[in-house]
């Protein structure tokens, strides 16, 4: 039985090295192909027996990850079926693991190729720099301890994920209780949200058990790669070649005296119009003027039509995308029983074709996240002539500018979904979560720094570290009498994924200087938007963001001018 919602498709090009079949689930039939590489890499003679030999490389890394990603998107959408978990699960324990080492391997031996530097050098700059900071960073006794920090990364999703509360004499889960932090009735916000706090603080002694764990895992993790400390490793491991923690201090700051202004002015306006004395943690999320919720469509095949209205309108060339993937069924939007929660893209390596799960039930953030999927989608779809694996996906940073930049220059024509007045409040509504937004990417990307460049420290000077922060980026919200030092620990970048989050707003700067440029004009924006996507991962991270019409830069020179415009923008609402 196909669990696939797709039909079979076939490899963008034939394969020359994988066999036609193959069963990449079975270990046994991969292993040989690792070892005919590895047998293959001395004997090249030339330049480009060695670069014919990294396509087969490329080609058999490409088989995997569609075969991990099929497996995926099965699971995902058929959470009911114990076969799909249990193929996924498979292909996790026994396919990447032992991958891993094979790969690396391969690294080696391509980087101690004496005919590497025949190899044309503006081609392979980023592919070898990327490989070589991968070698460098692998460290054998680092392994059970990379182990041992996943196992903690699960404890405490474990932990999260299983905690429930009594409200209105039902247990719910802590994500189904943030929908009455929109209610209109203020009394029933706050029921919701202390009940959501105080649940999480009964909890607080072992999230911060699970957390000083991993922290000293990766200080020594750190160490054993000849670091001083874990944050220069971090932005190692990260492949942050192209900006440092100086620029990082600078976001900081830019957001601090940048964007602050804006947030407070923002905050005292809703404050103004739901008529409070003081706004409180419970009075961010509800409409401040007491409206039902957007309903910008009913079932999902309204989302793809009205989705491809707006794509017809902004280009022809990502519009016939958008609907090659309907027609190849690669959109499967509505929310259904035994689906997964959430949303993603994601991409078939070897058909070259991005896929799209989601799970739409008629509400404006749908709407939000089509636009954003999609543009992940059109980054894909711009890169399918690129044959070296390794560089049909670009670092996380510029790939969500290619999404963010997308919901920016779809909104321009979200009247596919609403009439005027409603049009204008999905667009106001966007505009001010992107404000809100940096205050907080900034306290999770300040607050680890401090962590990683306090060895050491306690948790009475960790949670004061954090309440700090809370006020130089939480604007004028009322916390009096509510307990705050442990308000990160809903944050699971913080535990799960260390320093992965700045990533947010160093893309949506670049987003917003796609979109600055397209009020100047259109043409030019979106013609160099898309040449941008079609370098995928080859160039650095500046000559993305350069190729894209932008500056990689996030301090106040670049925040200054994009805040005043998004300010210009609110103005016009009235
Ligand atoms: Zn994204």
């Amino acid at each position: 039985m196909n669990l696939l919602p797709f039909d079979e498709l076939p490899p963008h090009k034939p394969r020359r090295f994988v066999p036609q079949r193959i069963d990449l689930g079975d270990w046994t039939q991969i292993e040989p192909l690792l070892g005919l590489l590895e047998s293959r890499v001395a004997p090249c003679k030339t330049p480009a027996d060695l670069e014919r030999w990294l396509l087969d490389w490329s080609e058999l890394g490409a088989a995997l990850d569609e075969e991990s990603s099929r497996r995926y998107i099965a699971m995902t959408c058929h959470t009911d079926n114990s076969d799909a978990e249990k193929a996924y699960l498979h292909f996790v324990e026994n396919i990447e693991p032992q991958f891993k080492p094979g790969q690396f391997k391969l690294e080696q031996a391509y980087l101690r190729h004496p005919l590497r530097d025949g190899l044309p050098r503006r081609r392979y700059e980023v592919f070898d720099r990327n490989t070589r900071a991968h070698v460098e960073l692998y460290r054998e006794e680092n392994v059970p301890l990379e182990t041992e920090e996943a196992r903690l990364c699960q404890q405490y999703q474990k932990l999260s994920g299983s905690l429930t509360v009594q409200f209105r004499g039902a247990e719910k889960t802590l994500a189904q209780m943030a929908r009455y932090l929109e209610e209109p009735d203020r009394a029933v916000r706050r029921e919701a949200w202390e009940l959501v706090a105080n649940r999480r603080l009964q909890e607080a002694a072992k999230f911060e058990e699970i957390f000083e764990s991993l922290v000293r895992l990766r200080e020594q993790i750190a160490k054993n790669a000849g670091f001083t400390n874990y944050r220069d490793y971090a932005f190692r491991l990260n492949r942050r070649f192209d900006y440092t923690p100086d620029d990082c201090f600078r976001f900081h700051d830019a957001v601090e005296h940048e964007i602050m202004p804006m947030m407070r002015a923002l905050q005292s306006a809703r404050r103004r119009q739901l008529d409070l004395e003081s706004l409180r943690p419970w009075d961010l999320a509800v409409d401040p003027l007491n409206r039902p919720p957007l309903r910008p469509f009913e079932k999902g095949d309204q989302l793809v039509a009205r989705s491809q209205t707006i794509f017809d309108q902004l280009d022809k060339e990502l519009a016939a995308g958008f609907r090659k993937m309907n027609d190849l069924r690669l959109l499967d939007l509505d929310n259904r029983k035994g689906k997964a929660p959430g949303g993603y893209q994601s991409t078939l390596n070897e058909a070259r074709l991005p896929f799209i799960f989601m799970n739409a039930v008629g509400v404006q953030r749908d709407v939000e996240t089509i636009l954003h999927e999609a543009g992940h989608a059109f980054h894909a779809l711009a890169t399918r002539n690129e044959d070296l694996f390794a560089y049909r996906h670009a670092p996380i940073e510029f790939c969500e500018v290619a999404s963010m930049s997308m919901e920016l220059l779809g909104n321009e024509f979200i009247e596919a979904f609403y009439p005027g007045a409603d049009a204008e409040r999905a667009r106001r509504e966007h505009l001010e979560g992107i404000v809100k937004i940096f205050p907080w990417i900034a306290t999770v990307d300040a607050f680890q720094h401090w962590i990683y460049s306090h060895p050491g420290h306690t948790r009475g000077e960790r949670q004061k570290a954090w309440t700090e922060l809370m006020d130089r980026f939480g604007g004028d919200v009322d916390w009096s009498g509510l307990e705050t030092a442990n308000l990160w620990h809903r944050q699971l970048h913080i535990f799960i994924h260390p320093f992965y989050y700045i990533e947010y707003g160093i893309a949506q700067l670049g987003a917003l200087q796609v979109w600055s440029n397209s009020r100047r004009d259109k043409a030019r924006a979106l013609a160099d938007y898309k040449h941008s996507l079609t370098l995928g991962g080859s160039r650095p991270l500046p000559e993305l963001f350069a190729a894209a019409g932008c500056r990689l830069d996030f301090g106040a020179k670049t925040v200054k001018p994009l805040i005043a415009l998004v300010r210009q923008e609110l103005a016009k609402f009235g």
